[in-house]
């Protein structure tokens, strides 16, 4: 999975797992660095392997293995520090993403589809056109809902299809309970992340109405102030995406080691395009992300020159 998974990433994988489990393979999830607090409810999470903290660990296994399924994301530099450990592997790497642009040549073979919601559906239609539906149990049904309730926004994006509703539907039967998951999901955070939201809806965000655009940038101090840990920035580009005209949000955060950048839009802006040409990134075509090895400030000069030059889309 991708560096700093997120739902869709942590639960493809270890929806796989709970299947492949069923069949007597050995098998061993690698996250290539921590995970938010937010994803440890996860059955199967608590032995995921942090290969960032545990490389020893991490390689040993991957040294082992036979078969490499890389989920959720679509170059290994997603991987962080795992990506050359990864190059260097001769086994058998198969690729099951749904992100724009793949970097084929990296693996073995595998299924991209950018229209798919998200990897947890693309692991399902793995599942169910093996012939193995029976093996779908609640433990791996509550780990592909997580992540296709999450990459589709509670299923309001386009890309939550009829045919994502009969996969619903289908882990439903397994008895799984979907309003726990959303309890676990979103109403489980510490009085700091909100508190630390309002700050910045209120003092950090930026709206360029020329542009119908809107800006959250964060300094590292703030991070620090509050508390922030892993996962707690997650949903707050999102934010500004609900007032009325804007059709594109980014959140650009000094995270020390790197800015990290996130891009979202509505309707017809392409920030994967957009993340690919200025941030060194890429994604989905309204949801993006990138990285700067610039300071805050120069990122957001950055950002302010980008967004002038694609004005004309941005009207
Ligand atoms: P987020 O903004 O939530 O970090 O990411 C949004 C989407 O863009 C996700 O699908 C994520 O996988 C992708 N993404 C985020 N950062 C990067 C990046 O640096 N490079 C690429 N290629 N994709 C990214
Ligand atoms: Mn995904």
């Amino acid at each position: 999975m991708h560096q700093k998974p997120d739902a869709d990433a942590m639960g493809s994988a270890l929806g796989l797992y709970h299947f492949l489990i069923q069949f007597g393979h050995s098998i061993t999830v690698i996250s290539p660095t921590n995970w938010a607090e937010w994803l440890k409810w996860m059955p199967g999470c608590q032995d995921v392997i942090d290969y960032e903290y545990n490389p020893e660990k991490g390689n040993a296994a991957l040294d082992r293995a036979e078969w490499l399924f890389c989920l959720d994301f679509n170059t290994l530099s997603r991987t962080r520090s795992m990506a050359v450990k990864l190059r260097k592997l001769s086994c058998t790497k198969i690729l099951i993403d749904h992100h724009q642009e793949p970097e084929s040549a990296s693996f073995t073979y595998g299924i991209s589809d950018t229209a798919k919601s998200s990897t947890c559906e693309m692991v399902y239609d793995v599942i169910i056109e093996s012939g193995h539906s029976d093996k779908i149990n609640r433990e791996m049904a509550a780990c592909l809902y997580a992540g296709v309730m999450t990459d589709t926004g509670s299923f309001r994006f386009p890309v939550a299809t009829a045919a994502v509703h009969r996969m619903v539907a289908r882990l439903k039967d397994t008895g799984l309970n979907h309003s726990k998951i959303h309890e676990n999901l979103f109403d489980n955070f510490l009085e700091n992340r909100l508190r630390f939201t309002g700050y910045v809806l209120q003092h950090k965000m930026d709206i360029f109405y020329e542009y119908n655009t809107a800006l959250i940038a964060i300094p590292w101090k703030d991070l620090v102030r509050f508390e922030i840990k892993t996962g707690d920035t997650e949903g707050l580009v999102n934010y500004p995406l609900s007032i009325k005209g804007i059709k594109m949000a980014a959140l650009i955060i000094d995270r020390d080691e790197e800015v990290k950048c996130s891009f979202r839009s509505k309707g017809d802006f392409d920030v994967n395009t957009f993340a690919r040409k200025y941030f060194a990134g890429g994604g989905h075509f309204n949801a993006a992300g990138g990285h700067s090895g610039e300071s805050l400030e120069q990122t957001v000069q950055r950002f302010m020159a980008a967004i002038k030059e694609n004005s004309s889309q941005l009207q």
